[in-house]
């Protein structure tokens, strides 16, 4: 159905028809359906995820919630799958960064350290990183008791039925906390602050729950772990008192924000305070013509994998009509 006689050819002139900049389930995804569409997009799948290609599924074990696969199947599994699907394509994959980007002119020029590649259309899909706190057994405990996404790891067998605590006093980290008593014993959410910032409704829902302590003016200080080398428990610090005290707790999870990576589109394409790409409603529009966004950097609200995917097969139909629209 996409190889219509109306797509548009590929590269002309040395221009390319669009670059794609993100390796996770939204840059392939977009490179799936460029490739598929006959625009033989270039994709930038960068390294900046633990080194290597695919974004943030990397750094997880088993992800049990990416429809057609009933058993789970590893992040890394998943995304090695769709990276052969873009390559099957024809999508021309380069394992470099992008290091600088102009689409104040046009056509668009995308540079990393090995090649400059001029383009008609980009879709920028870098992601997003979560926010830690980099507790000194951070590294040590990551993925093994200390998780950033509750959705994703809340009802893993190492969690459920577990005392489990939250730290942060915002949305996310209320929201998270909410969640989790669905499989957790018990939730305890500390906050650095001596109040939450969380809107009040999600403070009524944490004051009103009762698997749910709230320790205000505490400050995260470590993990602990058992002789087995298992965590069991979270070092704090009252920063009114000054005193140290172990919460008993089998998991560590962050609400302390994400950062979108949307630096290399800074002062080219409006952002909204926090750094998120501004898309309209339900597209993958920009506020530059021919700038497309997808995925976690243009959405601080969902941050799925399969939402991910789903923006970025908007993000390559849009470019694909947008270049129809321009040959
Ligand atoms: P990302 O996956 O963040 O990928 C962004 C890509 O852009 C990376 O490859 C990066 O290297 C690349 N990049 C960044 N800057 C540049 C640059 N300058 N040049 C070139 N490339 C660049 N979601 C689920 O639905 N289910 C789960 O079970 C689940 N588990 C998770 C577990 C963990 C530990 C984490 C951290 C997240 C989990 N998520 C899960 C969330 C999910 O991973 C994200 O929502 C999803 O990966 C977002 O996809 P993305 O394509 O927008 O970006």
């Amino acid at each position: 159905s996409s190889s219509n006689p109306s797509s548009p050819s590929p590269a002309k002139g040395g221009v390319e028809n669009v670059v794609i900049i993100g390796s996770g389930p939204a840059g392939y995804t977009a490179a799936i359906y460029a490739a598929r569409a006959n625009l033989k997009p270039v994709v930038f799948e960068g390294y900046q995820v633990g080194g290597v290609p695919g974004g943030q599924l990397m750094t997880t074990t088993e992800v049990e919630n990416f429809p057609g696969f009933p058993d789970g199947i590893t992040g890394p599994d998943l995304m090695d799958r769709m990276r052969r699907q873009a390559e099957r394509w024809g999508a021309e994959l380069y394992q470099e960064d992008v290091e600088s980007l102009n689409v104040k002119t046009h056509p668009f020029v995308v540079e990393s350290s090995e090649r400059k590649v001029i383009c008609h259309s980009l879709i920028y899909a870098t992601g997003a990183t979560a926010n830690r706190l980099r507790l000194p057994r951070e590294e040590e405990f990551w993925s093994r008791g200390i998780s950033a996404c509750a959705i994703c790891d809340g009802a893993s067998p190492l969690f459920k039925g577990q005392v489990l605590a939250v730290v942060g006093g915002g949305d996310t980290a209320t929201e998270e906390a909410i969640y989790l008593t669905k499989y957790a014993r018990h939730v305890h959410l500390l906050v650095r602050r001596d109040q939450l910032r969380a809107s009040k409704a999600m403070q009524d829902r944490v004051f009103n729950n009762p698997n749910i302590t709230v320790h205000f003016s505490t400050e995260t200080v470590d993990v602990v772990s058992n002789s087995k080398g298992q965590m069991s428990g979270i070092l704090t610090r009252r920063l009114d008192t000054g005193e140290e005290v172990v919460i008993e707790a089998k998991g560590l999870f962050y609400g302390i924000g994400h950062s979108p990576n949307s630096q290399l589109l800074e002062g080219q394409v409006e952002l909204d305070h926090t750094g998120y790409v501004l898309v309209r409603d339900g597209c993958a529009t920009t506020s530059v013509e021919g700038v497309f966004a997808a995925g976690d950097v243009q959405d601080h609200e969902w941050r799925q994998a399969v939402t991910a995917a789903g923006s970025g097969c908007i993000a390559a139909l849009s470019a694909e009509r947008y270049l129809v629209g321009n040959d």
